[in-house]
């Protein structure tokens, strides 16, 4: 993508051309595998188009990610598409301002292109619940695309440039492994939250997919950074290191031999392993022993800030009323009537995975069982965080699958919650630790199905993901 967006500064003709091919091909992700829940039109696009195209030189030179198309996943704001989070509850939400971070792209020179489908509130690890209907993968069209920000990555992988998602507990390096692209889940506090609706807002973090590397860096650096409408964001903290020969590389001892990974998925970290011992690096075994608990902690966590920060959604502040299903009639008189009335929303606008969520949550911080269940999490979870700390005093960089398997099949695992919750058990111990992660693309299994491989750093580490990863960078 390099030299198109070199081309693209010169040319204009050539900027439209690679804005219209992805969107061309972001109409195709649409009809064919459901991956957008809506698009650009036509004038807005030749508008902006016209925009860059007048810049002079020397701005087009300064915006570094100039003319390069992006998808947004839509339960991040865009001034210029509703946000619907994929819940009938904001169906046509339209927003009076745009995400910090996609402001960033855009001044940088990037072209929203349409906002991408995703499971209803980012809940989910296979798109199945989006109330615009499940997205597909473009491998194999029966099964699913991962999730929650699966509709993003189908995009990427059928050639839009760059694609945003929301990684709180894997909803970015999941689906990047099953459609076989990079994705990237940067440091808790890199990237600014504004504008992002909150799910569990101590693990949410905006991610990136491409399928060019350089293309991650160079958004990343474009959208990073402090941002007083987001108080936990952080500049780098120290000038890290890249990636170098010679580093030391650790596999967790917890995941080793874990039940349920497929063999070739297992056969690629061998094969990841070997390919960094043959770049000179040290391959050293280290060990996590609370990580065996992080998806019951990260449930817990995700459930309880998601049941709180849900709760805004009942039809006044914001949300479609649901009068119109309810009736005015139904809804009667008396004191509780506005009760009534968030009670008709809420149960004709969510899903049954958030209302599912939002009852646990509910309990999960209900006096007399938080101390049980969301104070004890807590405290798992800073030990998690602790000896994450103390591996990376041994290790540069840590490696493991993305995911147990390679894609499922659509509907295999929507009956099961427990089961879908697993599918995240590699990914979510980085959010609980608020550490960046990257998914590899690492070939395929005996069906043709993507695998991905998952590199972990210390905070603010990306740049040396970023470069392992390509020092690393398998061909086909
Ligand atoms: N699949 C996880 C969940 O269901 C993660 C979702 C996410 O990262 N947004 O909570």
């Amino acid at each position: 993508m390099r030299k198109t967006v070199a081309r693209m500064r010169e040319d204009d003709t050539k900027l439209r051309e690679v804005v219209y091919a992805a969107l061309n091909e972001a109409r195709r992700a649409k009809d064919e595998y459901n991956a957008f829940i809506s698009l650009v039109d036509g004038q807005a696009l030749d508008e902006r188009l016209s925009e860059l195209a007048a810049l002079s030189a020397e701005e087009k030179t300064a915006r570094t990610l100039f003319g390069v198309p992006l998808a947004v996943k839509d339960n991040i704001c865009w001034k210029g598409l509703p946000t619907t989070c994929a819940s009938r509850l904001l169906d046509g939400f339209q927003t009076s301002y745009t995400a910090t971070v996609v402001e960033r792209l855009e001044n940088a020179g990037a072209v929203v292109i349409g906002k991408t489908n995703l499971d209803e509130f980012a809940f989910g690890s296979s798109n199945e619940t989006s109330d615009w209907g499940a997205v597909k993968n473009p491998h194999d069209p029966e099964r699913v695309p991962g999730g929650s920000s699966g509709g993003s990555a189908v995009a990427a992988a059928l050639g839009v440039p760059l694609t945003l998602g929301s990684d709180t507990g894997g909803s970015v390096r999941q689906p990047a492994a099953f459609c076989g692209v990079y994705g990237l889940k940067p440091t808790y506090g890199r990237l600014s939250r504004y504008g992002l609706v909150s799910f569990a807002s101590s693990m949410d973090q905006i991610g990136l997919f491409a399928r060019d590397p350089w293309l991650l860096r160079m958004a990343l650096e474009a959208a990073s950074g402090v941002d007083e409408r987001d108080a936990t964001t952080r500049e780098r903290e120290a000038d890290h290191l890249g990636f170098k020969t010679g580093m030391n590389i650790g596999w967790l001892e917890e995941f080793s031999g874990e039940k349920g990974v497929q063999p070739a998925v297992a056969a690629g970290m061998e094969e990841l392993l070997s390919v960094f011992e043959d770049a000179g690096c040290r391959i050293m075994q280290v060990s996590i022993p609370e990580i065996r608990h992080s998806t019951a902690v990260y449930m817990l966590t995700a459930i309880a800030e998601a049941s709180s920060n849900l709760s805004r959604f009942d039809g006044v502040n914001y949300g479609v009323r649901r009068r119109e299903m309810g009736g005015d009639a139904v809804l009667g008189d008396g004191a509780d009537r506005l009760q009534r009335s968030y009670a008709a929303t809420r149960g004709l606008g969510f899903g049954d995975e958030v209302k599912r969520r939002i009852m646990l949550g509910t309990f999960a911080l209900a006096e007399g069982y938080y101390d049980a269940y969301y104070l004890r999490a807590q405290k798992v979870r800073t030990l998690i965080r602790r000896e994450f700390e103390r591996a990376f005093d041994e290790v540069d960089l840590i490696a493991c699958p993305t995911t147990p398997t390679t894609a499922f099949k659509l509907g295999e695992k929507l009956a099961d919650p427990i089961a879908m919750y697993l599918a995240d058990m590699f990914t979510n111990p980085a959010n609980l630790a608020g550490l960046p992660a990257l998914s590899i693309p690492w070939g395929t299994d005996e069906a043709g199905l993507p695998i991905g491989m998952q590199l972990i750093g210390p905070r603010f580490s990306e740049e040396r993901l970023l470069e392992a990863a390509a020092a690393v960078e398998r061909k086909g």
